[in-house]
């Protein structure tokens, strides 16, 4: 955990179906990296690299196409955080990848949006 309250004023929709939101609500275990009222941060269970946190908000959007335009502004504190949680990792000299899988075409396999932080290692392009 890198500090911040925990607020229960999230104000976030809990899809009973969704394994990222079981998982917000401690239903499902993770290894918590970062929460506060919007966002929830934790390891993910299948590393692609020395590093690989997934970054979501609490609120449950299925993918960046099904956000609302004027529910958009947590994306900005979102990045505000990853570029902490980069460089709380250590990942902030050498670099880092985000990955933002949206829709079939790229690979999505969970319905609640989720930034991939990815890094300690070299990576490559293009990605597969
Ligand atoms: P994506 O293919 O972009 O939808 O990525 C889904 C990610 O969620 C994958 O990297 C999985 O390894 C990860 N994942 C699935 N279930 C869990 C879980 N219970 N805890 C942590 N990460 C998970
Ligand atoms: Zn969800």
């Amino acid at each position: 955990m890198l500090s911040e309250p925990i607020s229960n004023d999230s104000g976030s929709e809990h899809m009973s179906d969704c394994i990222f939101c079981k998982i917000i609500h401690g239903e499902i275990p993770s290894q918590v990296v970062y929460e506060d009222e919007r966002i929830f941060a934790f390891d993910d269970i299948n590393p692609q690299a020395p590093v690989h946190t997934l970054i979501i908000p609490k609120a449950h959007y299925a993918s960046l196409q099904d956000i609302p335009e004027d529910k958009l502004d947590f994306i900005s504190h979102l990045f505000s955080k990853i570029r902490e949680i980069a460089q709380k990792k250590g990942l902030a000299e050498n670099g880092f990848r985000i990955v933002l899988n949206t829709g079939r075409d790229s690979g999505q396999d969970v319905f609640h949006i989720h930034f991939h932080l990815l890094g300690g290692r070299r990576m490559a392009w293009p990605p597969g």
